[in-house]
């Protein structure tokens, strides 16, 4: 087999084409290979149409040594992948008595029907001589089998499905293919664009070969992931660490974790360890920054309260900000931010709270910028101010926001400088 392997996606599902379901298989598959380190080449979306899926296979052959299928392997008529493969590559199909038994067992232990339909059965049939992938989270088997020079896998459409059949039995198919062993860690940067790290760190990633390093960026946020294959995990683990080394000594403290969850998971956990409570005023974010605190399991530990005053007057009804404060330096402000974010640690007694006030347009305000947004820490005897200029796009403004507000937290929280000029980044 060639080196370093590729691979191709093959999607099968005429909802994918319709646009009425999202290829997320193709997604998180793509993201396992990036860990294995298989080069993903092609991504092919075809509908449930025998014929145009055998054209679309011959085509993939051609070009990839790993093909990977998903969709088509239930019981319908329409679900024809297993069948149209097993044809292309010369192999007979073959009746798998004790998946058939599996099958029956979960329809009548999981499902609750005893009469299982006899289409079902068709999901029993698998190409002559592959390594059957048992499928605990559902009933269509999947498979892998090696023809012509090329290893196909077959998985199911739904996702949950899907992913846990990639993880369960895909991945170590996969990684056995190889001797050598492939090992990735993730630093995840805020405050900092995908452009911007990158600039930093080019002449790095360009000379960097065995471990790779590759920026991938989402709103707001930037992960870098480093590589690394050897022949055994100590010595991959050894060479990504000089290279980790000199990325955070480039790029120091916008670098919130390592193979760590999410900005707020962080926070969270921070938070946690020093046994401190957080309480939130949004404005302009609406309770986005309590909704990601929310989303943790295990969050009413350090998650007091939050207050959305969206309207002025609800900043002083419910925050208790002063109505002159307001008038005087208008409600997107430096000062209305630091008195919701005062006012709220008082109102729901938390150790911190942090506030929000802007302008997530697109209509402006005649004032201030589309994007203005204040966002302030309140601490025992301290409050802290950033000011941010996000510029279009309500998503993109109030994810930033919430952001910096996590990063001021986390920053607060590790001693670090808490306002810090994100623009300038
Ligand atoms: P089933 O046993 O459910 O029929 P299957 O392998 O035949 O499994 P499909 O019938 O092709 O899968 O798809 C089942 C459902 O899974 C689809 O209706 C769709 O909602 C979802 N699905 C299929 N393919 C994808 C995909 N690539 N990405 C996301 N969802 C998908």
């Amino acid at each position: 087999m060639k080196s370093p392997l590729s691979a191709e996606i093959l999607s099968v599902g005429t909802e994918l084409l319709l646009g009425n379901t999202t290829n997320t298989d193709a997604r998180d598959i793509s993201i396992y290979l990036s860990e294995l380190g298989i080069n993903v080449f092609y991504h092919t979306v075809v509908g449930d149409n025998p014929e145009r899926l055998a054209k679309a296979v011959e085509i993939a052959r051609g070009r990839a040594d790993i093909i990977i299928t998903t969709g088509g392997l239930g019981p319908t008529c329409d679900d024809l992948t297993k069948q149209v493969l097993a044809k292309a590559f010369g192999l007979e199909m073959v009746f798998h008595e004790e998946l058939a038994e599996e099958m029956k067992r979960y329809f009548r232990e999981i499902i609750g029907v005893d009469n299982m339909t006899e289409n079902n059965l068709q999901q029993a049939y698998l190409p002559a001589g592959c390594t059957v992938f048992r499928n605990e989270w559902g009933t269509a088997p999947g498979c892998a089998f090696e023809a012509g020079g090329v290893r196909v896998i077959m998985l199911p459409g739904p996702p949950r499905e899907c992913n846990a059949m990639f993880t369960a039995c895909a991945m170590p198919y996969l990684r056995a293919l190889s001797d050598e062993v492939i090992l990735s860690h993730s630093l995840h940067i805020v405050g900092s664009g995908e452009s911007a790290v990158e600039a930093k760190l080019r002449s790095m990633m360009n000379e960097l070969q065995n471990p790779t390093l590759a920026p991938y960026a989402k709103e707001g946020e930037v992960m870098l992931r480093i590589t690394a294959k050897a022949k055994t995990a100590e010595e991959a683990e050894k060479m990504m660490q000089p290279v980790i080394d000199k990325v955070r000594e480039i790029l120091g403290d916008i670098i919130y974790g390592i193979d760590t969850g999410s900005l707020e998971h962080v926070v969270f956990e921070l938070l946690k360890s020093k046994n401190m409570t957080i309480s939130t005023a949004e404005s302009c974010t609406g309770g986005f920054i309590a909704k990601r605190i929310t989303d943790l399991s295990g969050s009413s530990a350090v998650f007091m309260g939050g207050a959305i005053t969206y309207a002025t007057q609800s900043k002083t009804s419910v925050l208790g900000v002063p109505d002159e404060l307001i008038k005087k330096h208008g409600v997107i402000s430096g000062e209305v931010a630091a008195e919701m974010a005062k006012r709220a640690r008082e109102l729901f007694g938390s150790s911190i709270s942090v506030s929000t006030t802007g302008l997530a347009g697109p209509e402006g305000d005649g004032i201030n910028p589309v994007g203005t947004v204040f966002v302030a820490l309140a601490a025992e005897n301290e409050v802290f101010v950033t000011q941010l200029n996000s510029g279009f796009g309500r998503t993109r403004v109030r994810t930033l926001a919430s952001n910096c507000a996590f990063d001021m937290v986390r920053r607060y929280l590790t001693g670090l400088p808490v306002v810090v000029d994100y623009h300038k980044r």
